[in-house]
């Protein structure tokens, strides 16, 4: 079994679909940039996993980015997947006394949105829902009943040092909740928390399906990358205007500009400025004006 890996599955003949997500690495990668407290560390991995079973429902090429914003003591989650498989994430507090793990209570006045941004900009949708149940999976059902009409459970797992998914949805087209659903919904339900984290994906779904036919796919691998560049953070800097920057540059010595996702540190003295707008100057007078 990869170790970050997304694992869609179909009931061929109840129009229920399916997908087990496990990250290890990526989760690790994520934690590794910044020093979370506990309950953050597993309410980012709880994200990671949801948006992964997310975007494997969806058909498109692009980016998904599940954001999550509010005025509590948790301002913002932002956990990005792209039709490679590719995943970041943060999330930024600004109090450490977090004990209450209700989302409603972490995020304040908070809501959830749901971003699609295919690469073909047309079809870019975006859902948002107010976070009225008190998990993230919760959150993410409700999103899917009022935004898809989608009757949808999610079960989200974190321990130490791995995140585990678990999805089950009715197929489009079905608006009622059919008896088979309840039914594999009530089957789902026995599932413990280490078992979706232990048992490999064909032990799992026998463990809980035996009596029915299900036609499981390939696993498909899941990685952490950052999308940060020296472009983009030029564009922000060209954004800034020469003043900005010269006055930046003049105070400092030479403008740090660290990446949140990565920690990667983009760094540039009077000369990269000079060439900067030098360069850069020809289409950004609209951007520059106030
Ligand atoms: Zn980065």
């Amino acid at each position: 079994m990869a170790s970050d890996s997304i694992r869609r599955f179909l009931f061929e003949k109840l129009g229920i679909r399916g997908e087990i997500v496990r990250l290890k690495h990526s989760y690790k990668t994520v934690l590794e940039r910044h020093s979370y407290p506990p309950e953050l560390a597993q309410l980012l991995g709880q994200a990671m996993a949801a948006v992964s079973l997310l975007g494997a429902t969806i058909k498109y090429q692009g980016k998904l980015t599940l954001q999550v914003q509010g005025s509590g003591p948790v301002n913002l989650l932002i956990v990005e997947y792209d039709s490679q498989r590719q995943i970041r994430g943060i999330i930024n507090w600004k109090e450490d006394s977090l004990l209450d793990m209700e989302i409603g209570k972490l995020f304040g006045d908070g809501h959830m949105a749901i971003t699609v941004n295919p690469h073909d900009k047309a079809s870019q949708y975006q859902g948002i829902v107010e976070l009225v149940e008190p998990s993230l999976a919760g959150c993410i059902e409700h999103y899917f009943k009022q935004s898809e009409q989608l009757a949808t459970c999610l079960w989200l797992v974190v321990d130490a040092n791995c995140v585990a998914g678990f999805m089950l949805q009715q197929m489009p087209g079905t608006t009622e909740e059919s008896d088979d659903w309840q039914r594999v919904k009530l089957l789902a339900e026995t599932l413990s928390d280490d078992e979706l984290l232990t048992l490999d994906d064909e032990a799992l779904l026998h463990r809980l399906f035996h009596d029915d036919d299900i036609l499981l796919f390939e696993s498909e691998a899941i990685r952490f990358h950052c999308s940060c560049s020296r472009e983009r953070i030029e564009r922000m800097l060209l954004g800034l205007g020469k003043d900005e920057v010269d006055s930046i540059i003049q105070e400092q010595g030479n403008i740090d500009v660290a990446c949140e996702y990565c920690n990667k540190n983009y760094s540039f003295d009077s000369v990269d400025a000079m060439q900067l707008f030098t360069d850069g100057d020809v289409g950004l007078h609209s951007d520059t004006r106030h």
